[in-house]
């Protein structure tokens, strides 16, 4: 398979799964515009080493997640310069842990409008554009926690869950355009997010860090073991070939067994 030719848009791929999937996305020779947070050097080093490593464009938008204007302005931008967004990942997203009445509001608003309304957003934007081509793949990182929930994580499974309605809904929009939609649900995966709500799970569970990582995250899994981030990306990277373009709609678990239990 080759991506030659076409151009992927990865929302918050400066860290994590995101910078895994637009790196498979980029060895397989797509365009890439990344976004996302983070020390500007260090950004750029990023953009400068996939589009080195790679021989493809590679551009970086700074938009917040938060932000409908900015989202419309990230696509207007790739659009301008690749004619069109072919492969469109929502993957941006937080984490926020604590027991219900003590969620702080903002933080609700914040997960959802990151982690479910920003993919609102793109698609919005970038629908059209893919329409008139005839060819398109959505891609949205969900989680497990689209399909169950864990307590103390109210608004990020609140979002997820509406992540797999919004991807349903898209298939189904767009099942005779040439377009698949679908949403990847990882199980835990070692990156930054889950590095930084360990600590808070601790407090909330009243159990220490490393009683956190063995009896409630690695629990979760049937196999004990992380889900890599390349794992995730391969994922990513099959969806966007021809040979997955019956698969729409769907919400794949990539979970090691957890959402089977
Ligand atoms: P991460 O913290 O490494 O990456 C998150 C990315 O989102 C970063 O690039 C960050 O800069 C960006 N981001 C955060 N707020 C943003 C905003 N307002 N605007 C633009 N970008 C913003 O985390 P990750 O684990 O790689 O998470 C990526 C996705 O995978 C998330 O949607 C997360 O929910 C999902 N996920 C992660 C796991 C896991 O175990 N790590 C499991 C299932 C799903």
């Amino acid at each position: 398979m080759t991506l030659k030719g076409k151009t992927a848009l990865v929302t918050g791929s400066t860290s994590g799964i995101g910078l895994g999937i637009a790196t498979a996305l980029a060895a397989d020779g797509a365009s890439i515009v990344l976004n996302g947070f983070g020390d500007a050097a260090a950004i750029e080093a990023t953009r400068a080493g996939l589009a080195a490593r790679h021989g493809v464009t590679v551009r970086y938008s700074p938009a917040d997640m938060t932000k409908p204007s900015d989202i419309a302005a990230m696509i207007a931008e790739a659009e301008a310069e690749f004619g069109a967004v072919d492969i469109l990942v929502n993957n941006a997203g937080i984490q926020h842990v604590a027991p219900i009445e003590d969620f702080p509001t903002e933080k609700w608003d914040q997960i959802l409008a990151i982690n479910l309304s920003s993919a609102f957003h793109t698609i919005h934007a970038a629908l059209p554009a893919m329409k008139k081509k005839g060819w398109g793949r959505i891609i949205n990182t969900a989680s497990a926690h689209a399909l169950i929930a864990s307590p103390y994580k109210v608004a990020y499974v609140a979002a997820k869950h509406g992540i797999a309605g919004l991807t349903k809904t898209v298939a189904l929009e767009t099942a005779t355009h040439g377009i698949t939609v679908n949403a990847i649900c990882p199980g835990y995966v070692w990156t930054p997010l889950v590095e930084k709500q360990i600590p808070d799970t601790a407090k909330a569970r009243g159990i220490s860090e490393e009683a956190v990582k063995r009896d409630v995250i690695l629990a979760a899994q049937p196999t004990k073991e992380f889900v890599t981030v390349e794992e995730v990306a391969a994922l990513a990277l099959f969806l966007c070939g021809d040979a997955a373009k019956a698969i729409t709609g769907a919400i794949l678990p990539i979970d090691g067994g957890w959402t089977a239990a």
